[in-house]
């Protein structure tokens, strides 16, 4: 499967200036997107769609060209060609773009939707904002076992070569994304870290955002120990949605 990494949003926050690191993947299936950034609606509409806690942290840039599918119309294909969407979670940086595929399934843990529909903490009343209705296909943590995350997802049409891997914490149903591309298998963790540093420990200010906004820290800490494991077993490539130096080196 061919694997274009996208950037569909630039942040410029006060800890510096972020990405949103997104897949377009090539499969049998068709074309494949891991989260969608902003999309075009938050350029037309920037109130209405990112309400006001993300563009006061986050400002972000708002280019037409970012979005993903003007990318992917660069790559030579159409809205309609995208037949999925794999979500990390559905914070708006992540999940914004939808309404520019409303042909894709959407796929994404049911802890996930559930908090979005039924937000009880802050976070996800600053953070979720409306999105359109979409063609959900929701996945309870699994059976499959990837790389040693025992619970992992197969999903329903698609190849068993993309898996959902659940690392929560972040949000209630934050999970990672694992593709198997021809040298190996990736995993887009997300924001289940901000910043390349936090798998080796180090402290960062973006560490501190996300205490912020995380919905369970000790699910958060969890997944991380579990990330900096499988870093340390080399046995997958891993970036996160928002270290512009991991989309440099393409994780
Ligand atoms: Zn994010």
């Amino acid at each position: 499967m061919k694997v274009h990494h996208l950037n569909c949003a630039t942040l410029r926050t006060p800890a510096g200036v972020l990405v949103c690191h997104c897949l377009a993947v090539e499969t049998p299936a068709g074309l494949l997107l891991v989260d969608t950034g902003l999309g075009l609606e938050a350029l037309r509409l920037p109130r209405a769609r990112l309400g006001a806690s993300f563009p006061l942290f986050c400002r972000p840039r708002l280019e037409e060209a970012e979005t993903a599918l003007r990318q992917i119309e660069r790559l030579g294909f159409k809205s309609a060609d995208v037949r999925h969407i794999v979500l990390t979670h559905l914070d708006i940086d992540h999940a914004g773009g939808l309404s520019d595929f409303p042909q894709a399934t959407v796929h994404l843990l049911a802890d996930e939707l559930a908090a979005f529909q039924a937000p009880a903490l802050r976070r996800e009343r600053l953070l979720y904002r409306p999105l359109p209705a979409a063609r959900w296909r929701t996945y309870s943590p699994g059976a499959a076992d990837w790389l040693g995350f025992a619970n992992a997802c197969p999903l329903e049409g698609l190849p068993e070569d993309i898996l959902l891997v659940p690392l929560p914490g972040h949000t209630r149903g934050h999970a990672g994304v694992a593709v198997r591309c021809e040298d190996g298998w990736l995993l887009h963790c997300g924001d289940a870290y901000f910043n390349r540093g936090e798998l080796d420990g180090r402290l960062s200010l973006l560490g501190l955002y996300a205490n912020l906004v995380q919905a369970d820290h000790a699910a958060r800490l969890e997944s991380l120990r579990r990330l900096r494991a499988l870093a340390a077993r080399a046995s997958a490539r891993l970036f996160c949605s928002h270290d512009p130096s991991e989309l440099k080196n393409k994780a």
